[in-house]
Order: structure tokens, then C-alpha cells, then sequence
């Protein structure tokens, strides 16, 4: 049996698609997947960013989906009981904007609908009614879902537009506002023009969330006949500004701005639709040549210093108002700017201008003394080129960081010396406000941000809007208390969030159009999309009592705001609602008992773009509505897919519709491949070949398995249960141990959701502790029951550890050798380590020989002998206890010298011998040193290897492997009287543990 094992690698490849079809009814009519509350198990619920069905799933859909069930897979396999439930996000814009087009003959969205997702020219016909296109593709998705073999509860799904859903959200809201958490007035927005919407992530071209921050236009004076304003994110450096910088090459106009009490602005064409979509009233008088502005001085309203106006073609009419102030002293870029002009860079645009020196204002750690430039000290530190040099984003960020959290301003800076940064910057601001010498302006911190409609946003103050209160500093303290107490894998995107909770201002939650919920107190207004898929893991909970069957769905209105209370929040009593709402008090029982039963959320997955958006509004509603015993548990955010390096995108040609893939590649390759790929926080980058490597290794596990399963003995071995003392031969011992290594690897990484690794063990790893076994086995020419029962053991191990990743292989596998697909959910089981089987002496044996083949073949490469005979010296017992001594001293100490271990050595008499020979004990040393360490005290536990008789055993393979079935093995110890005479260049010598001594003949 074993022997046709051996040489079924070209046997014919499986079917997935069929293999893959069965599975699926088989877990469907198991309803292998359907939760209910169970008292007798720990309770999983794994929740994903649910999918917005305006277009089918494509490859680059499936990471975060794949990742969420293996998770819920592998939970589920560790004995909990997980809820992995779904729902449609139909709420919004894009999918009305999406029929807009079509209905306006766009061909170019038709041609991807029809040609790239192959969808019936009939059914596009229909999408001119937005829903259509919505329930279209919600199907699809769906389907590729099921096709995926996620292990999805279907009974708990929902769309965010069902008339039910629509009054938890409403309840949501009511709730919200009754907090004083959402306040209708006047905030900044991102908005779309065109749309005469606000827009967010779901609006942009390229899913960018319009992030902005508050500028202070701080205004310099022309004579007291213009203002010049400037944008600045320092205004506390505005006592050490030498000079504005103008681009010769604009043209600025001359405009009123707001009462027109003030003398008139100077500010570019961009500038001007910034302050009017920012509540500015704004009359242009007439334009002006930016040349016109060179040469002019101007006062600082702060300092009332006269400074100078130079040209600089790198002044961007649409950063601020298009004038910038120069700040040389903290501003590497200004000083850098300064230095490429007076150095000539430039020099035809400084022709005729003094040069002005930096004046420094602050004073930090490290940048102290009176003649102290901070710029130029970490320009110079940095190595910075000019002024197109990267470097200097990097030298503005460390400073502006360095600065503002140690820096002090010095007694130039008036009523402010001596007062730290951090501190002084608010005053400075309210100072130039209060004054009416400084104005606000919004910018987006990366522009351009543009809208689906192909419009650039603008920030917009928004007049009578509703929004929700996310610069509440109570709700900002629970939401970091959430953040901080929080699993969040990786860890190191936790400060991403804490960020984002600190930068999070009032939040428009509402629209004019879209579908949606309305408002409940206001129902010309639509409740935006990121707003109302906050909480909605809980409502999966209830889902299924709610939408039962069309016989049974519980009518909209009897969800009441008192029924909603109940069920999440344990207030009110069931008997009385249930009089209010004709519901039975067993059913409204039932809901409150499975929502504390399932919820918390314990982990939610999403790709890392939801980080500023979704996933943190997630915390701030939990934390706002629910009591902390329901607040998430954990958030695991991955990178995104690329398909051969590149984004997947229409314009690239190389979108891949998910389902296609299915049926090409199978679902379990596609699955590995995404998973294996990469990183948690990486992009994984998906190739054909690739999918082919995955392909054809999982084909061969499964044709092992089929295999191994087919023979007779196979339910018989199975079952039998064997002690580590029935098992004597060193290979039998060696992989039994490495399944324990194997195993316990992969749980530890799975529970970090390491899943590349985890990956790389079963595939790779495991994959080589196999081919060694059967070198091993083959070259003693064993055919045994017992290697048989391992290698159902080995099997069976593997198989349980890529269940999570690769279920229908795992199911398929599974069954051929149980042969009971009914029982599969209960013993298709997480693998535990048997401590019994655990042997770190013999994984040590087996080094030993597979480095001894190394060497000698590495001997043989070099020396191009062709040997009859191999003699190998094992060392004495006295260079054992030297080896033991060097681990002990260098785990306890791992700077020991060679002085340490020397006067170390000398107060043991037994081992003292060794200080005569100080290469040894120097090259001992090395060897230790280069073990890892986390392997150094396992090795000292071993003490002393029989690496004689670890040689012996292995001696017919190391001979098979020099490629020499008649080359003589022989063995020696250095301490028997038999290898000196052996020995006639005196190899035995220089042999150390785990280090034996080679001499070929
Ligand atoms: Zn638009």
C-alpha cells in the first residue's frame, strides 16, 4: 500500500467543482452552519463588513470574507460555538447614480456589466429601477459566497433597506438624539458640487475617505490697503515668519471677503470657491498678476515686523490661498526653499532681494543655544538634497512632532516666552481669531478627492445639516476605553484608532437622497450609509425571529422602540410589550435571551480602508448605546488584493469576477492563495502561477489521503491508539514529535491569526517532515502496520490544521477515510499536542543526520572524492559536559567572553582538560551562539545524544543519499579504543557535539 502511495503523483486530478457542489448540500442539509444558543458551549460571533451589491464579488473582494471564515472555521473546530452571520448594504447613493448612468446609455459601465461579470443584456434592462441592480447582484454575491464555502447562518441575512431594519435603525437614532448625540448646525463637510451631496468613503472615486483638517489663515497686511491671508497649520510660528512666498506665474485676484469692513484680499481663483463653500461672502474686484506682488513688504499683524514678498514658482495656487508664509527657522521646506534661491538654484528669481536670516522662536532638546537653526540642524542631520528632496516630509513630521510636544518658545515670542508649544498654539489661535486677524480654513489632507460622478470635492461649511457629535470628549474617553481594552490584530494599527477617535469632528449623518432609512423626527432627510451600519451586528442576532418565513415575519410595526429596548438593552418588561406589540412574551424572551447569549461581537474583520470610517464609528455607537459587557471584543484588519503587482481595476483589464475563479481554480486554492500570500496588514498579491503551485500541492494531499484511505488497514490503525513506548524506531519518534511541533506552531499563530505562516507550516514545513519520514522509511525498507497508522496520524493532523482554509479538500479527505460525512462536524476537530509524543532528544538526532549528509556531501562537492568508505567520530563524553557547561553559562549570560567560559571550565576538573585546547572551546562556542535561543534551553535539557547510535540507524540512508548504496558507514566514538585505530589522520579530534568528525576513504 504504501509502495502505490509513493507513486501516485501523476494519478488523475480531482474535480473541484463537483467535490465543492457536494460538500455544499451536504453542510446544508446538516445545517452544519445554523447557530442557536447552546448553555454547554462558548459562544464565537465573527462578524465581517457586510457588502454593498452594486457590482458582483471580484477577486479582490474575497480577502476579508476568506479570513473571517477561516477564523469562524477554526473557532468552530476549538469546540465554540460561532455565528458567522451576513447581510446586503444597500443603503446610499452609488447604486442610484449607478442606474443613472446606464439609463443615460453609458457604455462604458454597460460593456464591464455585460463583458468583465457577464451579465444578461435583459436583466441590465431592468437595472434602470436602482433597486433591480441591488437585488441583481446581492444574489451573485451571494451565490459566490456559498460558492466560497463560507460558513454563513443564511438565516440571519437582511438588506439595510427592509421595512424591519429600517426601524432598528430609526430606534438607533431615536436613541442617539435622546443622548444629545446628534445636533443639527453648522459644521464642515466634504461635498460633492455637482451632487449637492456630502460625500464620504462611499462616494469617491477610488474609496478615499475625505479626510480634512482646520487651518488658521493668519493675515498679513499690504499697506493697510490688501490683506494677504495665509494658511498655516503653526500659528504660534508666526513670530519667527522672515518673509510670504508668491508664484509669479498666477494670476491672484483682488476680492471682498465677508461684511467688507476689512481692506480687500489678495488670494488665488482656488482659494476664493474654498472660503465661499466655507460660509465666505466673496465679490472679486479684479484680477492681479502674482509678479506684481514680488518685491512688496508686508506687515505681520502679530509682530508688526515688515517683510519681504519673494517669488517661488513652488507656491501651489491651490494649497490655502495660494500665498505662503516662510518660516525658515522650524519649517525645513522654507529653509531648504531659502537656501536652493540664495544658492543660486533660483537665483535669476532672488536677482535684486536681500537675504533674510531664519528667526528662531522655539527652543526643544537638542536644538538649544543662541545661534540654533532647527531646520537647518536636521536638514543637515537628514542629508536633505533640495527642495524636492522626500527627506523633507520626513524633517517637517519629526520637527513639527519634536516641537510641539517638547518645545518652549523663547523671548522673542512676547506675552507667550516661556510657555511650551503644545500650549501656546491654541492661545496664538484664539489670539489672531478673536482679533479678526486670522480666519478657519478646511483643507483636505490629500487632494484631490473626487467624487463618482467624477467631480473634485470641496470642504464645505454645511448650514442646518444633522450630524452626529463625534467631538463629544465623554464619548471620545469610552471610545479610546473600547479601543484600548480591545484585541486588535495586528496591534500595531491600534494607535491608528486612537488617532482617528482624537481627529474625529461632528459627522453629516444624514442626506437628501439615496435609499435608506429616514430620519425619524425629520423625514425629508435619508440616513447616510456609513451611519447606519454601525450596530447592525447586533440585529443579526434577532434577524431570524424577525424575518422567519414569508408566513411568518414579524410585521414592521410591531418592532417598537420598547421591543427594541428590551432586546438590547434589558429595559422595560416583556409582558407589557408584549401586550403593546401582539408579540408573544416567549418570543420577545426568546430574542432577549439569544442577544445576550451571542453578543458581544468577538471579532470583526474589514479591510484596513475602514480603519478612519466604519470600523471606529463601530466603537464609538457601541460604546454610546450598549452596556460595556456587549462592546466588540476584537478587530482584525488586512491589506488588499493585487493581481500580479497591480491594483485590480476596470482600467487594468485585470478584474477577475470571484465566482469565475471558482470554477477554474477551486475554491480551496482560491481561499490558500489569498490567505498565504501575504501579511495580515500587506497587500497579497494573487498570480495564476501561484494559484497552479497551490493548486497541484493541495491535489497531492488530497491524493495521499485517498490513497492512505483505501487501504485495509486503515480504519483499523485509526482507531488504534499507541504509546510512546510501542514506538521504538527514530524516524517513528521524530515525526510523531514534529506533528506535536507542527501543531502547537499553528495554534499559537492561528490564535494571532498569523495565517500566512500558519500556512507556510502545513504546506511546507509539513511537506518536508513527510519527505524525510519516507526517505527514512524507504531506506530501511519498511512497509509496516505502524508506519501505515503514522502515516494515517500524519494525515489526519495536516488535513484538521488546512480545514480552516481548504474545507471541501479537509471534508472530502476527511470522509474517505471515516466514511461517515454525517459525523463531520464533531470529529473534524482542531488538532491538541500529545505531550506523550513530544521528543526533543530524537528532533535532535535527526538534525544531526540530515547535517551530516550535508556535510559530507558539501566535502564531496569540494573535494570531488569518490570514497568507498565513510568514517564518522562522535565526541567523547568529557567534550558533552564542556558543550553543557558553554549552554548553561551563555543562556545565562549571552555576552560571556572566551576569558568566562575558560576560568569557567577550570573549576570543574572533569572538564578542565578542555582549556588545552582553546580552538575547541572557541569554535563550542560558536556553535552555541548560533543556535537560536529559544532553542538553547531545550537543548540543554538534552544532555548527552547517543549520536552513535542516531549514525548507525540512519547509516543505509545516508549512503543512499551520497547517491553510493555500497559505500561502508562506519562509526566511532571517540572515546572507544577502536576509533584510534581507525583513525589515522586523527579526525576524531576536532569532532564536537552534535558536530561529528568525517573522514572519507
Ligand atoms: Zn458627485
Amino acid at each position: 500500500m504504501l509502495d502505490s502511495y509513493l507513486h501516485v503523483k501523476h494519478a488523475a486530478r480531482p474535480d473541484w467543482n463537483l467535490i465543492e457542489k457536494k460538500w455544499r448540500n451536504i453542510w446544508d442539509e446538516q445545517k452544519i452552519f445554523e447557530s442557536d444558543p447552546d448553555s454547554t458551549k462558548h459562544k464565537y460571533l465573527v462578524t465581517v463588513a457586510y457588502p454593498y451589491p452594486n457590482s458582483p464579488q471580484h477577486i479582490g473582494h474575497g480577502r476579508t470574507y476568506t479570513l473571517a471564515d477561516a477564523h469562524a472555521r477554526y473557532k468552530r473546530m476549538r469546540g465554540n460555538n460561532v455565528l458567522f452571520p451576513m447581510g446586503f448594504h444597500y443603503t446610499g447613493t452609488p447604486i442610484l447614480a449607478m442606474s443613472r448612468r446606464l439609463v443615460s446609455g453609458d457604455m462604458d459601465l454597460y460593456n464591464t456589466f455585460r463583458n468583465v461579470y457577464g451579465v444578461p443584456s435583459e436583466v441590465i434592462e431592468s437595472f434602470n429601477e436602482p433597486v433591480n441592480i441591488a437585488r441583481f447582484f446581492h444574489q451573485e454575491i451571494k451565490e459566490g459566497m456559498k460558492e466560497m464555502g463560507f460558513s454563513i447562518d443564511w438565516r440571519r441575512e437582511f438588506t439595510t433597506i427592509d421595512e424591519a431594519f429600517s426601524k432598528f435603525i430609526a430606534w438607533q437614532f431615536n436613541l442617539l438624539k435622546k443622548k444629545g448625540l446628534i445636533i443639527q448646525g453648522s459644521h464642515p463637510v466634504g461635498w460633492c458640487p455637482r451632487d449637492q451631496n456630502p460625500v464620504s468613503q462611499h462616494d469617491t472615486l477610488g474609496d478615499i475617505e475625505p479626510i480634512f483638517i482646520e487651518y488658521t489663515l493668519v493675515k498679513f497686511y499690504l499697506n493697510d490697503t490688501y490683506v494677504l491671508p495665509v494658511a498655516t497649520l503653526r500659528p504660534e510660528t508666526v513670530y519667527g515668519v522672515t518673509n510670504l512666498w508668491v508664484n509669479p506665474h498666477v494670476k491672484y485676484v483682488v476680492a471682498r471677503v465677508g461684511e467688507g469692513n476689512e481692506p480687500m484680499w489678495i488670494i488665488s481663483h482656488d482659494a476664493v470657491l474654498k472660503l465661499k463653500h466655507q460660509g465666505h461672502n466673496v465679490d472679486i474686484n479684479h484680477e492681479i498678476d502674482g509678479t506684481k506682488l514680488v518685491g512688496q513688504y508686508v506687515r505681520n499683524p502679530i509682530t508688526q515686523n515688515s517683510l519681504p514678498i519673494y517669488p517661488a514658482s513652488f507656491v501651489d495656487p491651490k494649497d490655502g490661498s495660494g500665498l505662503v508664509m516662510s518660516v525658515p527657522a522650524h519649517a525645513p521646506y522654507d529653509y531648504q526653499a531659502l537656501l536652493d534661491f540664495t544658492n543660486g538654484n533660483s537665483s535669476k528669481e532672488m536677482h535684486n532681494h536681500e537675504i533674510v536670516k531664519p528667526i528662531t522662536i522655539i527652543e526643544s532638546e537638542g536644538y538649544e543655544g543662541d545661534n540654533v537653526v532647527p531646520s537647518q540642524i536636521i536638514i543637515e542631520r537628514l542629508g536633505v538634497e533640495d527642495q524636492h528632496d522626500p527627506l523633507l516630509e520626513k524633517a517637517t513630521s519629526e520637527l513639527y512632532s519634536h516641537e510641539f510636544y517638547k518645545g518652549r518658545l523663547k523671548e522673542n515670542t512676547g506675552k507667550y516666552a516661556g510657555m511650551m508649544v503644545s500650549e501656546a498654539k491654541d492661545l496664538i489661535r484664539s489670539e489672531l481669531l478673536q482679533n479678526g486677524i486670522g480666519e478657519i480654513l478646511y483643507e483636505f489632507v490629500k487632494k484631490p478627492v473626487k467624487c463618482r460622478c467624477g467631480e473634485e470635492c470641496v470642504v464645505k461649511v454645511l448650514n442646518d445639516q444633522w450630524f452626529l457629535k463625534y467631538s463629544e470628549a465623554q464619548w471620545k474617553d469610552l471610545a479610546h476605553e473600547c479601543i484600548n481594552r480591545m484585541d486588535i490584530v495586528p496591534d500595531e494599527i491600534r494607535s491608528e484608532f486612537n488617532y482617528v477617535v482624537d481627529w474625529l469632528k461632528e459627522r453629516a449623518c444624514a442626506r437628501k437622497s439615496g435609499l435608506g432609512t429616514r430620519l425619524p423626527w425629520d423625514q425629508g432627510w435619508i440616513i447616510e450609509s456609513l451611519s447606519d451600519s454601525v450596530i447592525y451586528t447586533a440585529y443579526y442576532i434577532i434577524s431570524r425571529y424577525i424575518h422567519f418565513d414569508d408566513d411568518n415575519n414579524i410585521p414592521a410595526q410591531n418592532l417598537t422602540e420598547s421591543l427594541f429596548d428590551y432586546v438590547f438593552l434589558g429595559e422595560g418588561s416583556s409582558k407589557r410589550i408584549s401586550e403593546e406589540t401582539t408579540l408573544s412574551e416567549e418570543l420577545i424572551c426568546n430574542m432577549r435571551t439569544e442577544f445576550t447569549y451571542f453578543y458581544p461581537v468577538d471579532t470583526r474583520h474589514s479591510g484596513r480602508d475602514l480603519v478612519p470610517n466604519h470600523l471606529t464609528f463601530f466603537v464609538f455607537n457601541h460604546v454610546a448605546i450598549f452596556d460595556r459587557a456587549y462592546w466588540p471584543r476584537q478587530i482584525v484588519v488586512n491589506g488588499s488584493v493585487l493581481m500580479d503587482g497591480k491594483k485590480m481595476s476596470k482600467s487594468f483589464g485585470n478584474i477577475i469576477p470571484l465566482r469565475q475563479a471558482v470554477r477554474e481554480h477551486s475554491a480551496d486554492t482560491i481561499r490558500v492563495a489569498m490567505l498565504s500570500s501575504a501579511e495580515l496588514l500587506q497587500d497579497a498579491d494573487f498570480s495564476f502561477e501561484a494559484l497552479r503551485g497551490i493548486r497541484s500541492r493541495l491535489d497531492d494531499i488530497y491524493q495521499m489521503g485517498i490513497h492512505l484511505s483505501s487501504s485495509d488497514n486503515i480504519q483499523k490503525s485509526l482507531k488504534q491508539l499507541y504509546h510512546s513506548q510501542d514506538v521504538t524506531e527514530s524516524e517513528d519518534k521524530w515525526i510523531l514529535s514534529m506533528m506535536q511541533r507542527r501543531i502547537r506552531d499553528a495554534t499559537e499563530l492561528m490564535d494571532r491569526l498569523r495565517v500566512r505562516e500558519v500556512l507556510h507550516t502545513i504546506l511546507y514545513s509539513m511537506e518536508q517532515d513527510l519527505q524525510w519520514y519516507n526517505k527514512r522509511i524507504r531506506s530501511k525498507g519498511r512497509f509496516d502496520l505502524l508506519v501505515n497508522t503514522i502515516l494515517s496520524m500524519f494525515l489526519e493532523t495536516r488535513i484538521k490544521l488546512i480545514a480552516p482554509f481548504a474545507p471541501f479538500l479537509a471534508s472530502e479527505v476527511w470522509n474517505s477515510i471515516v466514511g461517515d460525512a454525517a459525523k463531520i462536524k464533531e470529529d473534524l476537530d482542531w488538532p491538541g499536542v500529545v505531550e506523550e509524543y513530544t521528543d526533543p532528544a530524537t528532533e535532535e538526532s535527526e538534525d544531526l543526520i540530515k547535517n551530516l549528509i550535508q556535510d559530507i556531501q558539501n566535502i564531496l562537492k569540494v573535494t570531488k572524492m569518490k570514497p568507498t568508505c565513510v568514517n564518522i567520530y562522535t565526541s567523547a563524553k568529557w567534550k558533552w559536559k564542556v558543550y553543557q557547561r558553554i549552554l548553561e553559562l551563555i543562556i545565562a549570560n549571552r555576552n560571556s567572553s572566551l576569558s568566562d567560559v575558560m576560568r569557567a571550565l577550570g573549576e570543574n576538573s572533569e572538564i578542565s582538560q578542555a582549556r588545552s585546547d582553546v580552538k575547541l572551546v572557541k569554535k563550542i562556542m560558536e556553535d552555541v551562539l548560533s543556535i537560536p535561543a529559544e532553542r538553547r534551553s531545550l537543548k540543554l535539557n538534552i544532555k548527552n545524544l547517543d549520536e552513535l547510535m542516531a549514525i548507525e540507524d540512519a547509516a543505509s540512508l545516508i549512503s543512499s543519499e551520497l547517491g553510493d548504496l555500497n559505500l561502508e558507514i562506519s562509526v566511532f566514538s571517540e572515546d572507544e579504543e577502536e576509533a584510534k585505530k581507525n583513525d589515522p589522520k586523527s579526525k576524531a579530534r576536532s569532532s564536537r557535539p552534535f558536530k561529528p568528525a568525517i573522514y572519507l576513504i
